[in-house]
């Protein structure tokens, strides 16, 4: 047994197929799947989706703990992990499912695919006359790996695309906004907004009542980012009185989204179970090892997170 062993903890992700893609890349590296995890002293690394509550605290030696997500948000929380370093996944295969998502979700709008599946309910030919992509003005709210990807590839496809960040971006064929002014113009300026940013101390409820008002009326939302970032219930209200016409939500404020909450019963809303996106080991295992590599060396891992700012 090394010294120098990984632990891999999470209820959704398949071990095994992350063992063998980790194999692949670093034959000697000691990969230990929860509960068999054996001396927790030779643990130095971990990647992991969602461990409980204290379960980094047994290890001693533990060095670089990697998500096996994009979204930080409930790692940086925890703590029980105060002096590790933490790094994000960063995974194309991650990257092109986000963006499919986001597609078909704002393509579903634009081409009015809801109308027609509430006449095909009724049993009715309801015909409405498409309009131009390059009309449909979208709003993608956070451009970072998957924000800027699914941005970039809305644009290609000739929607009108204004995005949103901390600092200002270049991507082609999509105009960039920051601050408290952009954020207004986005919400103002877009009949589908996509969120996208993730959940931070300045992230929570940054979609509340006022901010939702001030979108056309009309508008559709979809959000794949975290469902805190929207006050739900300033949103049930807005989606309930049409302000916002219709919703795609992946994920909510709790998850699994409880039997009975007033999403489930709204016409006007599609609701996917946080599956939006997933990593793909084979594709992104290499940058996982890269970062072990890198910390054994005494260096920083790849995308490395700031506890600080949260993502
Ligand atoms: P990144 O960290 O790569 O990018 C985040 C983006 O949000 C950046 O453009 C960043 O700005 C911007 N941002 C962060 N804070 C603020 C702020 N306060 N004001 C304005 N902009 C801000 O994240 P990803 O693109 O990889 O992922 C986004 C989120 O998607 C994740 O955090 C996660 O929550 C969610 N996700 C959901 C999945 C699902 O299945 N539903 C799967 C994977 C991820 P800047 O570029 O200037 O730093």
């Amino acid at each position: 047994m090394s010294r120098d062993a990984l632990v891999f903890y999470s209820a959704v992700d398949d071990s095994a197929a992350w063992r063998a893609a980790l194999a692949a890349e670093l034959p000697d590296l000691d990969f230990r799947a929860d509960p068999d995890i054996g001396d927790p002293a030779d643990i130095r690394y971990a990647l992991a989706w969602a461990p409980p509550a204290g379960f980094f605290a047994r290890f001693p030696n533990l060095q670089l703990v990697t998500n096996l997500g994009a979204g930080v948000d409930a790692l940086v929380r925890r703590d029980d992990l105060v002096p590790v370093k933490f790094s994000r996944l960063s995974d194309p295969g991650m990257v092109a499912m986000m963006t499919s998502y986001v597609v078909f979700a704002v393509t579903r709008y634009a081409r009015d695919i809801p109308v027609f599946e509430r006449a095909k309910r009724r049993g009715e030919w309801e015909y409405v006359h498409p309009r131009a992509l390059s009309e449909i003005r979208v709003g993608v709210l956070g451009l970072g790996e998957l924000g800027g990807a699914a941005a970039r590839t809305l644009a290609a496809m000739g929607f009108t695309v204004t995005g949103w960040s901390r600092t200002s971006k270049r991507i082609e064929g999509v105009a960039s906004l920051t601050g408290r002014e952009g954020l207004e113009q986005v919400l103002a300026g877009s009949e589908i907004l996509v969120c996208m940013v993730p959940l931070t101390g300045d992230t929570h409820h940054l979609l509340g009542a006022r901010e939702l008002a001030l979108m056309p009326r009309g508008a559709k939302f979809v959000n794949v980012a975290r469902g805190a970032l929207v006050d739900e219930a300033a949103l049930i209200e807005a989606l309930r009185a049409g302000r916002i016409a219709e919703a795609t939500l992946d994920v909510f404020e709790t998850e699994p989204l409880p039997a009975g909450h007033a999403l489930w019963s709204l016409d006007n809303v599609l609701i996917t179970p946080h599956m939006a996106s997933i990593t793909v080991p084979a594709l992104a295992a290499r940058d996982v090892a890269e970062s072990i590599r890198r910390v054994r060396q005494g260096l920083a891992p790849l995308h490395e997170v700031d506890p600080a700012r949260g993502y």
